[in-house]
């Protein structure tokens, strides 16, 4: 009896019919998915993207070479060699970060006690040479003072909670 039913359902096309009312319903509901990359979710301030060196209004680094991100960092991908300088100031002769063993943890930023490593909201780059995933101090300085006035917007809006 039961296969004699689901004979004529099948005739009626019911199955048919009960999908295209589904698909009818999601094309005037809101649409939750977004044409990336032209359209963009928008991005928290707290977003851990790309490393960045920051320098003060100056133009002196901010870096003082405590190795506190270097220690914190649970993949062990920071490297820094530093020396003294003639005013006794200490300052990084090295400061290189290997985005292959990174994982975006954000230990080193928090760590910092000067504001002076902190990650971008840069996701989208790559490389295309054996070696590139070793980011510089040079590197890294470039990346801050191209976005600095970004970083230091989004430190600002985030003041309160640090
Ligand atoms: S984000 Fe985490 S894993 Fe990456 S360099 Fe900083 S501390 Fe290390
Ligand atoms: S980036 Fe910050 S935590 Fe790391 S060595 Fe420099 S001052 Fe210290």
């Amino acid at each position: 009896m039961n296969s004699v039913a689901n004979y004529f359902r099948s005739l009626a096309l019911l199955e048919l019919l009960k999908g295209m009312a589904l698909t009818l319903r999601y094309m005037f509901a809101p649409k939750v998915t977004i044409r990336y990359p032209e359209e963009k979710t928008p991005k928290s301030n707290r977003f851990r993207g790309l490393h960045a060196l920051r320098r003060y209004p100056n133009g002196e680094e901010r870096c003082i070479a405590c190795k506190l991100c270097e220690a914190v960092c649970p993949a062990l991908a920071i490297t820094i060699d530093s020396e003294q300088r003639d005013d006794g100031s200490r300052r990084t002769t090295r400061y290189d970060i290997d985005l292959f063993k990174c994982i975006y943890c954000g230990f080193c930023e928090e760590s910092c006690p000067v504001d002076s490593i902190v990650e971008t909201h840069i996701h989208e780059f790559h490389f295309e040479n054996r070696g590139e995933n070793v980011v510089s101090k040079q590197q890294l300085l470039a990346i801050g003072d191209r976005f600095e006035q970004d970083l230091a917007a989004a430190r600002r809006q985030d003041a309160a909670y640090r």
